[in-house]
């Protein structure tokens, strides 16, 4: 049921009532221009005088798509206000009532803890302040919700080891209520292969997270095969180059690996360029799953209502609702059962196994 005060964004052809499910989409890419403007404010950071001077600082303006690094220089005002428990934990809550306007019903955020630890908060406390905001969010909402720890590539191995602990700590399986569902890996491929990030992997995988990485957005198909074959990821995260690989295609597909897609992110940042046809058809060829994504709803001006609207010049809203019901059996939300549903029953803990009250 909608509730009249959580007004939903008007649509195309009933695109706007599909249920959809996001599975990539970052907090720091998507803060609402008018929350970081406010926070900007409040905290006295703002470096220009108006907000839609700063909302040319946050969203990729036209003339600026076709290059990472340009894309990647929009995320750098976020940072200034998400060093704080509060302002954390407002924004998520900000993203989630946006993404439940466009009909989001499942949404797996994801978050580099690290890039928040700047002004003092520990590695625990930034996602657990993420997992504050999801939760607020969670009672407003009907929405359901949990939270990806990524580990940025340039940072190195060691760190993504101690951030896949980190993200064990507050792993949903131990907690009632939103917790961490999955690791990635992200940021610049070039010069940080896949492979170095075994171990912590690895150690996700004991904690039973869903493992997901970035790849095949800035480097070839080889990159996508040491995610699958070393790192054993079950999902990926853009995937652009693995249409240069038939063997790899196939491969995906044989596993069912879904691929996380980006539309519009892909053109912005040259992972796909500018008139190309979107890898997205030649996934969905194959039979690859794919989830259709936003990546950051801010940076790339888009939503889910706007993602699934562009694609429907190829795709009927059938084939677009099939795509999103079959996403939801890839999220990490449900893949772990809670922890404490599997203990045995409280009698059974506190039955003594000797006695030595008696002699
Ligand atoms: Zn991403």
């Amino acid at each position: 049921m909608r509730r009249s005060n959580k007004k939903q964004i008007p649509s195309k052809n009933g695109i706007g009532k599909i249920e959809k499910v996001e599975l990539h989409q970052h907090v720091d890419g998507s803060i609402p221009v008018d929350i970081t403007w406010k926070l900007m404010k409040e905290h006295r950071l703002n470096p220009v005088a108006t907000k839609k001077e700063m909302e040319r600082l946050l969203v990729l303006q036209e003339g600026e798509e076709g290059a990472l690094l340009r894309y990647l220089d929009k995320f750098h005002y976020p940072a200034w206000i998400t060093q704080f428990y509060g302002n954390i934990s407002y924004v998520v809550e900000s993203i989630v009532k946006k993404a439940y306007q466009n009909g989001v019903r499942l949404l797996e955020l994801r978050y580099a803890p690290i890039i928040h630890t700047f002004a003092g908060l520990t590695l625990r406390q930034t996602i657990s302040s993420v997992l504050t905001g999801l939760n607020r969010a969670k009672r407003k909402y009907p929405i359901e919700t949990g939270l990806i720890v990524i580990a940025m590539r340039h940072q190195g191995p060691h760190i993504a080891k101690i951030l896949a602990r980190q993200a064990i700590a507050e792993a949903q399986q131990f907690h009632e209520r939103t917790g961490v569902i999955g690791f990635d890996v992200a940021g610049a491929e070039r010069g940080n292969p896949a492979r170095l990030f075994k171990e912590a992997f690895d150690i996700a995988r004991s904690g039973n997270l869903g493992l997901t990485i970035h790849a095949g957005e800035d480097e070839g198909p080889e990159a996508i095969w040491e995610a699958v074959d070393i790192l054993g990821a079950r999902r990926i995260g853009h995937g652009c180059s693995a249409i240069k690989d038939k063997a790899l295609m196939r491969r995906l597909a044989k596993d069912q690996v879904l691929v996380e897609c980006c539309y519009t992110s892909n053109y912005q940042t040259g992972a796909v360029p500018m008139g190309a046809p979107h890898p997205i058809f030649t996934f969905l060829e194959y039979g690859i799953p794919i989830a259709i994504c936003t990546d950051n709803t801010t940076v790339s001006n888009t939503d889910q209502i706007r993602e699934n609207e562009k694609l429907s010049k190829w795709l009927t809203t059938a084939q677009l609702q099939e795509i999103h019901r079959k996403a939801r059996a890839h999220s990490f939300i449900h893949a772990t059962p809670n922890i404490r549903e599997n203990l045995p029953p409280q009698h059974d803990l506190e039955r003594p196994r000797f006695n030595h009250s008696k002699k």
